[in-house]
């Protein structure tokens, strides 16, 4: 292999490399990922609006009620002086009777404000259940997206490890001079393409023909000369037919 052809496998393995490095940091899976992310915290922001109101509900109820439970002492404590003879007043039995009526038309004023909040409670509870059912729903994805990451992230470094091994290999075979020249090139090359293949007259780099006069130049080429592309600039290596 001519010391230009090792510079050209050498452009080989360093695209591969950028390519391998682009693909980590564009993967689909975390796309997705940050996508589910970005859903469950706006389903968790609504539902703590949701919750917020159902907790209040539940605050109002358990007053209701425990004002139900006093009343409904009251009245036990009444009921038991009526009955067990110890008022004998006429006139305070009527007023016991009638604070027992008074009591039990509260009680039950009350009971219905217990049964009203239940029934608002009712749509909030439906609602969380459902925020809660997405949310467990876009986790199991999140975890199936993270496992395929995992899986692809775990491919891509195995390839890149055995990519960049080659090319240590790749430019020990090298002059380094030309090696310093080519990094140089590659570090203001678009997409990073310092070499490009001649073939048939054609650059691999930028897909355009060389005119008849270059391509004679480059057939009397003597060794270890450089030639660049006359369109793009990258150091044409002949291939077949060039
Ligand atoms: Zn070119």
């Amino acid at each position: 292999m001519s010391e230009l052809q090792a510079l050209l496998r050498l452009q080989t393995f360093d695209t591969r490399l950028d390519q391998l490095i682009h693909r980590r940091d564009n993967l689909p899976e975390t796309e997705r990922i940050d996508e589910l992310a970005g859903s469950l915290e706006a389903i968790a922001g609504r539902r703590v609006e949701i919750a917020t109101q159902r907790h209040e509900i539940e605050r109002a109820q358990k007053r209701v009620e425990d004002e139900v439970a006093g009343i409904e002492a009251k009245r036990a404590e009444d009921t038991d002086r009526l009955y067990n003879g110890g008022i004998t007043s006429p006139k305070e039995l009527t007023a016991l009777q009638d604070e027992l009526q008074s009591l039990a038309r509260h009680q039950s004023t009350l009971e219905d404000e217990v049964l009203e909040l239940m029934e608002q409670a009712e749509p909030l509870d439906d609602t969380l259940s459902k925020f809660d059912a997405k949310a467990d729903e876009l986790e199991a994805e999140r975890g199936r997206f993270e496992a395929a990451r995992t899986v692809s992230l775990a491919e891509i470094e195995a390839e890149h490890n055995a990519v960049s091994a080659d090319r240590e290999t790749a430019v020990l075979s090298l002059d380094e001079a030309l090696v310093v020249k080519y990094q140089h090139m590659r570090g203001g090359a678009k997409d990073g393409v310092a070499v490009g293949a001649l073939t048939h007259g054609v650059c691999s780099a930028c897909g355009l023909g060389a005119s008849a006069v270059f391509i004679d130049r480059i057939r009397s080429l003597g060794p270890g000369e450089i030639v660049n592309c006359e369109e793009c600039g990258v150091i044409l290596v002949p291939a077949g037919g060039a």
